[in-house]
């Protein structure tokens, strides 16, 4: 017999060997002795009140074994003589197209600008410790995408888009930990990240697929509503029929090669802000009610914050407890920060993006000339005068919170994670009045919302411009563009996704269909 129950366990009882298997007993009222084994199917922590209880969902297997596999399987099959899918970009949003191809017997022949994950580390100090960024390889570009020195924060609200758990248990079955198919909040951490993109690209080389490194994408050739060849920066040419075009919202140079072929494209409103540090022992005793250091079962706290002001969103947008500050700009020139942290989340920082709703139909008026682009060209702007604010390099314009809110130079700023360095710089009236005034009147709602929250001891760092793409490149009910016939605009780029689940679940929708669709 296998009983479903939700068990409450405080933070002392949880330290007590076989908690679960004294409580579930107790609560079946079965003896220990029968129950032949429990699976944990969900844990999350309840922090809402100052005694810390943990929640677990449980399987509890009476007199019955345990079953040992995972029911999800996944049926991969030598592709390599198989009818061809180019798809173009390797993070999430292609990984899981090209993994979906070879399930449904087509051979994907990957074309990524980027290296692999190893040799894109060394890019990574160097953007560190030399400030130079090499537009090809950087924290959003190479194997795995912006998801593989991402934060690997794998919450999503996209569940109605399609198989979340499927996209889990990949994960799993290439080495991300279980841990993940259990947490309420799941999170892979940037040091784990790149083991699991490399299986992930084992499997698509194993079956036959192939993935070109350092393969930019610079043009295509296109007649008759369709495009007949992928031409890249190194001087290659691809023949092809069918097109996954997954290339993140960093990839500004897509975006304006399609809109010089005059492939239409929408402007999309998004957000942009910037990203707040404090101590996490501050956020810690915040959340967890605690004076001190929190308890060691306890994971380093995070938060989740929205307030409305003026009538757009001010919210936290991808929290790195226990992490770090990192510069993500793709190229020379701009400053744009983002978050990440390491698998045990231990970092003495917490950062967060705080960002606000920009309504690109009434906010940028000014930039109406860069039609479908105008997002985009704003959003440049933001990071050229953070670059420019910052000292011309990769440090990053910054202030102390208090001193942002209101409106006053920091004479110094609190230690940092942030690698480049900060430089102090009068943010509050730097930023647009539409974004920087929203800023200060959400973080004093913050402060209220979260006593202690507001405090001189963090620093807010400029600028969170990268939260989600700012144009949107369309598609019909087949999910191709609905002027180029054989063109599929998926995952974050095209507007389609938000993170690394969802652009993962949407590269297995574009493969779908991609692998569906008749004209060969
Ligand atoms: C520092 C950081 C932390 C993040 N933390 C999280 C998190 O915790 N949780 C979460 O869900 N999301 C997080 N994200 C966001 C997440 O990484 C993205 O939402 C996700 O990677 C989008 O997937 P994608 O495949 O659509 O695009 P991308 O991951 O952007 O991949 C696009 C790929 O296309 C390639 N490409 C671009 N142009 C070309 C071209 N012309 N030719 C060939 N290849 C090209 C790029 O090199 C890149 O590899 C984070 C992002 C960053 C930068």
């Amino acid at each position: 017999m296998v009983k479903n129950i939700q068990l409450r366990i405080s933070l002392k009882e949880e330290k007590i060997k076989d908690i679960l298997l004294h409580k579930s007993a107790e609560d079946l009222n079965v003896s220990q002795t029968d129950i032949s084994g429990i699976k944990i199917l969900r844990k999350s922590i309840d922090a809402r009140k100052p005694k810390i209880m943990f929640n677990y969902k449980v399987s509890v297997f009476i007199k019955e074994p345990l079953p040992e596999t995972s029911e999800y399987k996944f049926d991969y099959k030598d592709v390599s003589k198989a009818k061809p899918i180019h798809i173009i970009g390797f993070g999430p949003a292609g990984m899981y197209a090209a993994l979906r191809c070879i399930e449904l017997g087509f051979k994907p022949i990957v074309l990524e600008r980027g290296k692999n994950v190893q040799d894109r580390r060394r890019d990574l100090k160097t953007i560190n410790r030399d400030h130079f960024v090499n537009e090809d390889s950087n924290y959003c570009f190479g194997e795995g995408g912006a998801g593989t020195y991402s934060d690997g924060k794998l919450y999503t609200r996209s569940l109605k888009r399609g198989d979340v758990r499927r996209i889990f248990e990949n994960l799993v079955f290439h080495g991300a930990t279980e841990q993940i198919l259990i947490d309420a909040h799941p999170h892979i951490g940037t040091n784990k990240l790149p083991k699991v993109v490399q299986n992930i690209r084992k499997t698509i080389l194993n079956f036959g697929g192939e993935i070109h490194f350092e393969s930019r994408v610079t043009d295509f050739i296109i007649k008759d509503h369709q495009i007949q060849a992928i031409q890249l920066q190194n001087g290659k040419e691809f023949t092809t029929k069918k097109i996954i075009l997954a290339t993140g919202h960093s990839a500004r140079d897509i975006y304006y090669l399609l809109d010089k072929k005059n492939i239409a494209l929408q402007a999309k409103s998004f957000a942009m802000g910037v990203r707040v540090e404090h101590p996490q022992h501050i956020i810690d005793s915040i959340q967890y009610h605690c004076k001190g250091l929190r308890d060691d079962l306890l994971p380093a706290a995070s938060y989740s914050l929205v307030q409305q002001v003026n009538n757009r969103g001010v919210y936290s947008f991808c929290m790195c407890p226990g992490g770090f500050i990192v510069p993500a700009a793709t190229a020379n020139g701009e400053v744009v920060v983002n978050g990440m942290s390491p698998s045990k989340r231990n970092n003495e920082f917490a950062n967060s993006g705080i960002v606000v709703e920009i309504n690109v139909d009434k906010d940028i008026t000014k930039y109406e000339q860069f039609g479908a682009l105008k997002g985009l060209e704003y959003q440049k702007n933001l990071e050229r005068l953070a670059f420019t604010s910052g000292g011309r390099s990769q440090t990053a314009p910054a202030q102390r919170l208090t001193d942002f809110v209101e409106g006053n130079l920091s004479p110094n700023l609190n230690p940092t994670s942030y690698q480049p360095g900060l430089k102090s710089a009068p943010l509050h009236s730097l930023l647009p009045k539409l974004i920087g005034s929203r800023l200060r009147k959400g973080f004093e709602a913050f402060g209220l919302k979260m006593r202690g929250y507001y405090t001189a001891e963090a620093n807010v760092v400029g600028v969170e411009s990268r939260t989600s793409s700012p144009v949107n490149i369309p598609r019909n009910e087949k999910l191709q563009h609905p002027e180029i016939l054989n063109l599929f605009p998926c995952g974050e780029g095209g507007g389609y996704a938000g993170g690394i689940i969802s652009a993962a679940m949407d590269g297995e929708r574009c493969a779908e269909a991609a692998c569906k669709e008749k004209r060969q």
